[in-house]
């Protein structure tokens, strides 16, 4: 568990880690039957201590392994939230929703923590204006472009039961699963090395 600890600087988070250690939630792979369902709005009271522990768990699951977004149900959790990074802070957004979005789209290569090692180019709206709540219930609105507004748009995706191989042609599709195959291979042979 120290390794975990040692990732991330920010204190807050540090403090959060060394609590409840044992926090670390598990990323699903794309066969888990949960990535492909649409996960209902949450119609609850705020604070809620459990919708506030899984917002924790998932910032730490998140930033364990480096990705820059993460929604509830690639781990399993049936609860419409995800986390992401956005210029230096990590936001919690439970209900997330588009409220408008551009015609122009913009091409960025994604990855997925549900999909390691693969890479798949998908288009995106250039910019979105959005709404969420989060874990305290308070709710924000704002306008994201480039990398956030990517990351919204695929970590929204995911609450709509739809993954990032649903996004892209077969052929596209299955030269990303190859190559994604010798990714996993090469770290199988560097483990062993070690
Ligand atoms: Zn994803």
């Amino acid at each position: 568990m120290s390794e975990i600890l040692t990732i991330d600087t920010e204190a807050g988070l540090k403090t959060t880690v060394q609590d409840e250690e044992l926090d670390i939630l598990p990323v699903y792979d794309d066969n888990h039957s949960m990535l492909s369902q649409k996960i209902p709005e949450y119609t609850g009271s705020f604070p809620n201590g459990t919708l506030t522990v899984l917002a924790k768990r998932l910032r730490m699951t998140m930033k364990l392994y480096n990705g820059v977004g993460l929604s509830a149900n690639q781990c399993g959790v049936f609860e419409r939230m995800f986390v992401m990074r956005h210029e230096g802070n990590v936001l919690t957004c439970i209900n997330p929703k588009i409220i408008d979005e551009s015609d122009e789209t913009d091409k960025m290569q994604e990855g997925c923590l549900s999909f390691p090692g693969m890479f798949l180019t998908i288009p995106r709206s250039k910019w979105i204006t959005v709404q969420w709540t989060d874990e305290n219930g308070d709710v924000f609105d704002g306008r994201m472009e480039g990398l956030p507004a990517v990351i919204f748009q695929h970590e929204l995706d995911h609450l709509n039961g739809v993954k990032m191989t649903d996004l892209v042609k077969p052929l596209a599709l299955k030269m990303a699963k190859e190559k994604q195959m010798k990714f996993i291979k090469k770290i199988k042979r560097q483990m062993k090395k070690k």
